[in-house]
């Protein structure tokens, strides 16, 4: 995936040195942790902990990926133990807990790993899901989360609410559509990728598009038009398609001409639990013979920069961490930042190859003040920059409302294969 991003941006003549700096010191990480992961195979490598005496997780490092089973009831209790299928243990694993968990131990049982967990009180498991290896870790993780407060009651699914959530898996491991809990909404988009047996239950989307500009910022000239007009026509475009579909729950950060400050762009995604967000902008160039789209992801950078934003600033992104204990704030936020880059960057890939059919291609900076918008630590992504205003034959197409619709239909099929990926992982 990754690789394929990286001969993507090759390919289309990718002048923006700062997400190519990026990924390149990605793969400089990626590689090191395979070498230092080559010794002979084993299932299990590691085990972590963090947390609270409220909420505990436990990481499971693995080699391979795997799908697990709850083997004590998913009630209350001060034992959780969990199989993992097809895991080899490399012999005696224990070690002390933390928080919730007095002690762990992985032992080998009929050709899986067993992961037993002793609590220091009745506890319950509130979620469970694999991490597949990305950007420069190479383990898969499997992610135990317990909790002391029972589970919250399965609510009503409300209207456009994203995704099923695992609440606490049952041994039959059912899947639940829930409305996530403040505890719980920044785990959403990881859960989605665990292994369930049981089939997802189907649920909206939620798609946000934003509309670059606007009010007293009109962007880029054109000849004829404004880019803070394009974007508004395009977006209104995409969401008339995206609901047509019946799949998705649209918001726009704006739906008419007016300045919305970029900060609170991020906060209307997260507000709305955005499964995705989708920026869009038109480009502009000095020479008038630049010309075609780009698709921006956040660079490793601008995730330290969230980072910084989530715990030293004023917290304008409003991230609910789930407790005092810094760092188990930290790992949430480092797992969420990859799986979010990660699944950024998918979209893209999509995104690029949906719309090379219906418009030419070329990527260039843009500035850096846009990408504040991509900055919300746990939703997907992307900036698209639809063509270039300076360019007299890209204005035209963007200004042409048939041109455009072809243009934001490419842009929804992209935006299908991405959740229909999204629904292939989860039931793999
Ligand atoms: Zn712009």
């Amino acid at each position: 995936m990754r690789t394929g991003l990286i001969t993507r941006l090759r390919a289309t003549g990718v002048r923006h040195r700062r997400i190519v700096a990026a990924v390149c010191a990605v793969s400089v990480a990626a590689v090191a942790a395979a070498a230092s992961h080559s010794q002979p195979s084993v299932g299990v490598l590691k085990v972590r902990l963090g947390g609270d005496s409220h909420q505990t997780r436990i990481v499971i490092e693995l080699d391979r990926a795997t799908r697990g089973a709850l083997i004590t009831p998913p009630t209350m209790g001060d034992k959780v133990a969990i199989a993992l299928a097809h895991v080899d243990v490399p012999g005696d694993m224990q070690g002390d807990g933390a928080g919730l968990v007095k002690s762990w131990r992985v032992e080998e049982a009929a050709g899986a790993a067993q992961v037993h967990l002793e609590l220091t009180r009745p506890a319950i498991v509130r979620r469970r899901f694999l991490l597949p290896p990305g950007d420069g870790l190479n383990v898969y993780r499997y992610v135990i989360d317990v909790s002391d407060q029972p589970a919250e009651q399965a609510a009503p699914q409300a209207p456009g609410r994203p995704a099923v959530q695992i609440a606490a898996a049952t041994p039959s491991q059912e899947l639940r559509a829930t409305q996530p809990g403040p505890q719980a909404r920044k785990l959403v988009h990881m859960a989605r990728i665990e292994a369930p047996v049981a089939p997802l239950i189907p649920s909206r989307r939620v798609v946000v598009i934003d509309a670059g500009h606007g009010g007293h910022d009109p962007g880029a000239a054109g000849q004829n038009v404004h880019e803070k007009t394009l974007t508004l026509l395009a977006a209104e475009a995409l969401k008339a398609r995206l609901e047509r579909s019946g799949h998705y729950k649209v918001v726009m950060t704006r739906t008419a001409d007016v300045y919305v400050p970029l900060e609170e762009r991020v906060r209307i995604a997260r507000r709305a639990n955005a499964d995705l967000f989708i920026s869009l902008h038109a480009d502009s160039g000095t020479e008038p013979g630049l010309k075609g789209a780009t698709v921006y992801t956040l660079s490793e950078q601008g995730t330290t920069r969230a980072a910084k934003q989530v715990f030293e600033k004023a917290n304008w992104i409003n991230m609910t961490l789930p407790g005092p204990d810094q760092q188990v704030n930290r790992i949430l936020l480092d797992l969420t930042q990859r799986e979010t880059r990660n699944r950024s960057s998918e979209f893209a890939e999509t995104l690029l190859s949906r719309i090379s059919d219906v418009t030419p291609l070329l990527r260039r900076s843009h500035r850096d003040a846009g990408f504040m918008v991509l900055l919300a630590p746990d939703v997907p992504a992307v900036l698209m920059e639809m063509g270039f205003i300076t360019n007299s034959d890209d204005e035209k197409r963007l200004a042409n409302a048939g041109q455009r619709r072809r243009l934001m239909d490419g842009v929804a099929r992209a935006i299908d294969a991405y959740f229909a990926t999204d629904i292939k992982l989860a039931s793999r």
